[in-house]
Order: structure tokens, then C-alpha cells, then sequence
């Protein structure tokens, strides 16, 4: 999908205070060597160095410098924000804020400025896609600016405590590896959710709209959402889809290559293509431009053929080493593939060959040389 058709869906809107136009991340110079994205995607260059900033466990020497905030338009009451870490999601209406993840720390003054552009009723919710530290960073200063609304006894029994923060909302497995996380993988408590799930999915009315949070187990970690705005039809998939590099199957936080699979068909159960495979529903991905449908279903099939192929190749008995030498990202590299940063094409086959050795039943004991 385009910009401009982008910019053009926006009728009703309230209009953005920055200029509309060639938003820095999208005429930003594409970045050899550290992604290989499509130029339609000049947004993946940028994205993608912050990404690759990124690891599971956030060290203070891997957050990026703050960037200006570009703010996406995409339905009259949604908008996607792009900066630095996983992109935002903001939802407004006269219940207030909701705000999907919340990007690293050290950028948080410039997430809320972004807000108050765009409302100026209170932030009520915080929700986190999954746990890792590009998408929860803010999670303690937007969650402080926030408040939420409480009453009767709630309101006697604890006080203040019960309203004067937002409520921070995430499925119960990324919770529980938050709380266990240590070392420079540590997440303050005053970022831990407070407001949790668990099995497949959770549903609320806010700003009168319904919106739908769905489990998408062992896929990116095991602790992902989708928040689907049902009425706006909008979905924003966290890390479970972006356009920006191969995916990232976190193994040492639940990960797997069949759940990420069987995510993005989850995300595909859920949008509809409007006209010849564009527009219809909008697919917010967790680094990357505004895609819709069809994106996904471009995704969703490399991953699978990647992950097919090397099932074929595991059942053939080949090693990890003859793996890689047969190339089975080849077609895609030059979008996705890269050999530098926290997550390489290499990174990527191995975690596929390692679930499929799993699936097959010949992978080795833990501990045992492969
Ligand atoms: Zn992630």
C-alpha cells in the first residue's frame, strides 16, 4: 500500500498538528548492510536499525538515541506512531487513551507529546504486545501520566492507588517472565502489567468500540497478543508481524516457528481484503510502514516455504551446516535477509532447524553436540 492512499483514508480524522508529509522515517536513506528492505519500505531502513538495536534483554548501550515521532493516521480514532523501538498504537475516543506498546525509555516525553496532539482525555490503558524491552520501555511513564477510573468501595478500600495510574494490560505469560527476568534483562515493577490473561483471548468495550486481544501462543515468544479494534477494523500484531526483517523466534522465551506460522494465519483469520487484495482491514506490524491484508498473506507465505523447506531438508537427515549451504532463504534475502545485527539469516535457519528437529523427534538432548 502506498502513503499517499494512506494519507488519503483519513476523511474525519483529527488532524495530526505535525506536517502530513514525507514523514523523516519514510525518506529516511536506506542503510546497506544492516536490511535489505524494499524501497517501498524505506521506513524498514530506519526501523530496522532500531530493531537491530534491539535484543531481548535491552542493555543501555543498545537503546538508540531518541528520534522525532512521525504519527500515522489510520482510522478516524487510530493512529500508528513511529519512533524508536516497536511501533505505537494509539486508540482515542471520550474514554480516554489506549496506548499498544510503548517503545524504549528513553523516549517516552516524546510518546506522550505525540498523545496530547492527538487527545487530550486521559490515558487509561497501557498494553503491551509481548515483553520485550522495545515495546514495554515506556510502560512505566505512560502508565504514570495515565489514570483510571475507579469508584464505591474500590476508591475507599485503596485509595488513589487504584486511579491515579493507567491500568497496564498483557497476557499472563508475558507478565511472569517479566517477573522472573533479571540481570539486564530486568524489568521494574512499576512496568509489570497489572492487568492480566490468560487462555485464548479477552475482550473489552472502550470509546464504545469493541476491541479484541488474542493469544497467539508460542510464535514470537509465548506471551503475544493481537488487539483487534473491531469497529475501526484495525489490528496491531506486535512483533508477530513486520515488514522489516525475517522473524525473530525468541526460543528462550517460549518462541517456536510453527506458533509464529500459526500466528499470522491467526491474523489472517481476522482481516479482510477491500478491493482487489487492498485496503479493508489495517495491519499495524510491529516494526515497520502501515500494510494491509495482503502484506501479511506475502509474509506469512515466505515464512512458511522457509520453514517448509527446511523441514523437507531436516527429514532428509541433512545437518545444520548442509542447511545453510543449500540457501533456504535465498529468494527472500535480498528483502530480509542480513548477517549482521542480533538476529541474522543464519540466527533464523537454525531456530527453524532446531524446531524442526524437535517436530521430527531426531533432535539431540539438551546439552549434547548437535
Ligand atoms: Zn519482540
Amino acid at each position: 500500500m502506498r502513503l499517499t492512499e494512506r494519507h488519503s483514508r483519513i476523511a474525519g480524522a483529527k488532524a495530526p498538528a505535525h506536517k502530513p508529509k514525507a514523514p523523516a522515517h519514510e525518506t529516511a536513506p536506506y542503510r546497506p548492510g544492516r536490511l535489505k528492505a524494499r524501497a517501498c519500505g524505506a521506513v524498514a531502513a530506519v526501523a530496522a536499525g532500531i530493531f537491530a538495536a534491539w535484543v531481548s534483554s535491552i542493555g543501555a548501550q543498545q537503546i538508540p538515541a531518541p528520534v522525532e515521532l512521525d504519527i500515522v493516521p489510520v482510522r478516524s480514532n487510530v493512529f500508528m506512531l513511529v519512533g524508536s523501538g516497536g511501533n505505537t498504537t494509539i486508540h482515542i475516543g471520550d474514554d480516554g487513551v489506549m496506548v499498544v506498546d510503548t517503545q524504549f525509555a528513553n523516549i517516552s516525553d516524546r510518546l506522550l507529546a505525540a498523545i496530547r496532539k492527538l487527545s487530550d482525555q486521559p490515558i487509561r490503558y497501557v498494553v503491551n504486545t509481548h515483553l520485550h524491552g522495545d515495546h514495554i520501555g515506556g510502560n512505566e511513564a505512560i502508565a504514570k501520566a495515565g489514570r483510571f477510573r475507579a469508584g464505591g468501595n474500590v476508591v475507599g478500600d485503596i485509595g488513589a492507588a487504584a486511579t491515579d495510574t493507567a491500568r497496564i494490560f498483557a497476557h499472563e505469560n508475558a507478565l511472569t517472565r517479566m517477573v522472573k527476568a533479571t540481570g539486564e534483562n530486568a524489568v521494574a515493577q512499576a512496568a509489570w502489567p497489572t492487568e492480566t490473561f490468560f487462555g485464548r483471548r479477552k475482550d473489552m468495550l472502550f470509546n464504545g468500540e469493541a476491541v479484541q486481544f488474542v493469544h497467539m501462543p508460542k510464535a514470537h515468544t509465548d506471551g503475544d497478543i493481537v488487539v483487534f479494534f473491531r469497529r475501526s477494523d484495525v489490528i496491531a500484531t506486535g512483533d508477530l508481524f513486520t515488514t522489516v526483517m525475517y522473524p525473530f523466534i525468541d526460543r528462550a522465551n517460549g518462541g517456536t516457528i510453527n506458533g509464529y506460522v500459526d500466528a499470522l494465519n491467526g491474523i489472517l483469520d481476522i482481516t479482510v481484503a477491500s478491493n482487489v487484495n487492498e485496503g479493508g482491514t489495517m495491519v499495524i506490524p510491529g516494526h515497520g510502514r502501515l500494510c494491509d491484508e495482503q502484506d501479511v498473506i506475502e509474509y506469512r507465505d515466505m515464512v512458511t516455504i522457509v520453514r517448509d523447506r527446511i523441514r523437507e531438508y531436516v527429514k532428509r537427515g541433512m545437518t545444520l551446516d548442509q542447511v545453510k549451504a543449500a540457501r533456504p532463504t535465498l529468494d527472500f534475502d535480498p528483502r530480509y535477509g542480513t548477517d549482521t545485527g542480533f538476529w541474522t539469516t543464519a540466527q533464523f535457519i537454525e531456530a527453524i532447524y532446531n524446531d524442526m528437529r524437535q517436530e521430527a523427534g531426531t533432535a539431540p538432548p539438551a546439552g549434547a553436540p548437535r
